[in-house]
């Protein structure tokens, strides 16, 4: 395999090739075309990203935060010049339609802007005087080596979430991207090497389980950030722990949307359609319940019946395409069996996406919007991600009881309503199980400057992704206590 057809791994500020025995196939998801390959690095190599890293923090700390951040408005200018190139990639590997993918990277590229603000973020605090003559400081100080992992369904602003924070603060980074997604982060990192950062402060292994396990034992990357499906996130959260490190691990979703009977019901459909069936689905803020509350059913259900029957499918760089493949054909199998579960457990398919094509594109992995009826809230359909196209939807009499049948699952990612009253959205919003919460919103995605704030299996940890969460994550506090006595300043 010539080094072309490889994605390289970036350490030490140089591009090297992996000493991987094993290498995958990156595909088109709409086309099933091989790309390019990635390789699956050994655990040797993030050893050495790791050994990189601890060298060059021992400057980059001390870096003043108002010259680190200058890399980060350089990236920023580069992001935003090379937003419709990075968006052809993700489509190109990930499958969205490219207005998706342009989202995606203004979110990313937020990200970058709120870091860029390290300066006042990162400010500690002090009091004169806790006792006569003392002083107390809180300073912030970075951890030093820092590590993220993550998935496939937003290759250019997930690893955004975290390498921004992590080297405003003084830390130095690693990620390890998703095996199935990587060459947006390929190009990215070849945006960074023009950034300015040091050899050693940026770097990208990639590979899969062999190299997360590295990141997770090796003894000097003190902090992980993860995203991923929930059984990896609880795998990397305590193993992490256990080796003694900080870990913040998002996991899956399954989202419930309540339509009460006083929601704008045109409102609702077109949002609720969005959230469901935008990114194909694999959204870890998708909708993916509906919860209709007394007649909402009547007008609901069947408004959103033909959203779903019209949604135009295709390759996402087609005009006018709403929709965009799954991610592999493993993917496509998987959801397939998981409606067919749905069947057997007593749904009603509504309006049915599987054995679909889409002219052009015979080979690509194309799931179309799906709707189950009157699935059964005990089913095992009822509880399990799908990640695809498919939306489920159950019935109640009462908010009260929407709001049971929202608590009553084990992820926490997000809840929504859609209703014209402020009493019903009060008591939802103060009482749903769930970390993203929306009022008439279908994707409650909180900006850079806010937490993302998943809950119960949907995240494990204490502090979350993006704004001073991020900050406080990826930094320690030190209290200094001081005493200087006057009479000290006589001697000289
Ligand atoms: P995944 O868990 O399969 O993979 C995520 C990362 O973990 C990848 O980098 C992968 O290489 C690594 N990995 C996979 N299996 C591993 C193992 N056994 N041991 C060690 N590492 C392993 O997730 P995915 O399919 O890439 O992404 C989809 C999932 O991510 C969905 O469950 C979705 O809900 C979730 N997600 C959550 C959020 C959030 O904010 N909570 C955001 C995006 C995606």
């Amino acid at each position: 395999m010539s080094p072309s057809k490889q994605l390289l791994n970036y350490i030490n500020g140089q591009w090297v090739q992996s000493r991987a025995t094993e290498l995958l196939e990156v595909k088109n998801p709409a086309t099933a075309q091989v790309m390019t390959h990635v390789p699956l690095s050994p655990g040797a190599e993030v050893n050495e990203a790791a050994e990189a890293a601890q060298r060059a923090f021992r400057e980059w700390r001390r870096v003043p935060a108002v010259e680190r951040v200058q890399p980060l408005y350089r990236f920023k200018r580069l992001l935003e010049e090379h937003r419709e190139e990075l968006a052809r990639i993700i489509t190109n590997e990930c499958g969205k339609t490219f207005a998706e993918s342009l989202a995606e990277m203004q979110r990313a590229i937020e990200n970058v802007e709120v870091a860029c603000g390290i300066p006042s973020l990162m400010q500690g605090f002090n009091n004169e005087d806790i006792a006569r003559g003392i002083d107390e400081h809180c300073f912030r100080q970075p951890l030093g080596v820092v590590a993220a992992i993550t998935p496939f369904n937003f290759p250019g602003m997930v690893p955004l979430w975290f390498l921004p924070y992590a080297v405003a603060t003084g830390n130095c980074f690693i990620l390890k991207p998703s095996e199935k997604v990587p060459t947006t982060m390929q190009r990215i990192y070849q945006l960074l090497e023009e950034c300015g950062f040091p050899p050693g402060v940026v770097q990208l292994v990639n590979g899969a389980k062999e190299a997360v396990d590295a990141i997770l034992d090796h003894p000097a990357i003190r902090a992980i950030s993860f995203v991923g499906s929930t059984p990896v996130a609880r795998y990397v959260y305590e193993r992490g722990a256990r080796a003694g490190k900080r870990v913040q691990a998002q996991g899956g979703a399954k989202n419930p949307v309540v339509i009460m009977p006083d929601a704008d019901m045109e409102m609702a459909t077109r949002i609720v359609a969005d959230s469901a069936f935008g990114c194909a689905g694999q959204r870890c803020l998708a909708a993916s319940v509906g919860i209709t509350v007394g007649e909402a059913r009547n007008v609901f259900v069947e408004a959103l019946a033909d959203a779903a029957a019209s949604r135009k499918v295709g390759y996402g760089l087609d005009e006018g395409v709403e929709m965009g493949p799954v991610i592999t054909a493993e993917s496509k199998a998987r959801i397939e069996r998981l409606i067919a579960l749905g069947e057997r457990e007593g749904a009603q398919v509504l309006v049915d996406g599987r054995n679909k094509k889409v002219k052009g594109y015979e080979d690509g992995y194309f799931v179309f919007p799906t709707i189950l009826d009157h699935v059964p809230p005990n089913s095992e359909i009822a509880h399990t991600e799908i990640f695809g196209p498919v939306f489920s939807l159950m019935h109640a009499e009462t908010i009260e009881e929407a709001i049971a049948l929202v608590n009553e699952r084990s992820y926490g990612n997000m809840a929504c309503i859609f209703t014209t009253s402020g009493a019903h959205a009060r008591q939802f919003r103060y009482e749903v199980q769930a970390g993203n919460v929306g009022v008439n919103v279908g994707v409650a995605a909180p900006m850079a400057f806010f937490p993302f704030s998943g809950w119960r299996d949907s995240f494990f940890g204490v502090l979350h992704a993006q704004g001073m969460h991020g900050v406080e994550f990826y930094t320690e506090t030190k209290v200094v206590v001081e005493r200087w006595p006057k009479e000290w300043s006589r001697k000289f």
